[in-house]
């Protein structure tokens, strides 16, 4: 795994937690080479209120969402081809085909879990099949390999990294 990858995929899972989903939380990166070109997660529409009553109700949840990398693409405002994009999950056929459109060159996420993939079986085989159609290249990792050694970051013992990452991550589960 690269140094990249790997620092990209861990950016679009801190940035996961900024989503106000209750029950799914996406992150998405896009980059050109190594140059970051916008961040998303999932979300109501800037200004649309994250009411309960709307968070509440699945179908209601789903008009409103704005998917990560949708929201990614839409921040954009320029010209994807060529990009890759990082996400903390398989995107989902709607977002594979805005992507394949958007001529990004490469699509990279975290492997599922065993309960996500058996959910979203027949969603996640379309998005795979319209990449191979497109030639899009995609790569999946492991969630272990996110990890420290592969990032080749420094966790200075007194650094601000770890001070900082101490107040925001208040459990370790
Ligand atoms: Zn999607």
């Amino acid at each position: 795994m690269t140094k990249w990858d790997t620092r990209f995929l861990g950016l679009a899972a801190y940035i996961s937690a900024w989503s106000k989903d209750p029950s799914s939380q996406v992150g998405a990166v896009i980059t050109d080479g190594n140059r970051i070109i916008s961040l998303g997660y999932n979300g109501f529409a800037a200004g649309v209120e994250d009411k309960q009553e709307r968070l509440g109700d699945r179908d209601c949840k789903l008009n409103l969402t704005i998917h990560a990398e949708e929201n990614a693409m839409i921040f954009a405002k320029r010209d994807l081809t060529g990009c890759t994009v990082y996400v903390t999950h398989p995107p989902c056929p709607r977002c594979a085909s805005k992507l394949i459109q958007e001529e990004v060159g490469r699509i990279v996420y975290i492997a599922p879990s065993g309960d996500f993939l058996s959910r979203w079986a027949d969603d996640l085989k379309l998005s795979s099949e319209m990449y191979r159609e497109a030639g899009v290249e995609v790569t999946s990792y492991a969630m272990e390999e996110i990890n420290h050694d592969n990032a080749q970051i420094t966790i200075a013992p007194g650094g601000f990294f770890k001070k900082v990452m101490n107040l925001f991550l208040h459990s370790d589960d």
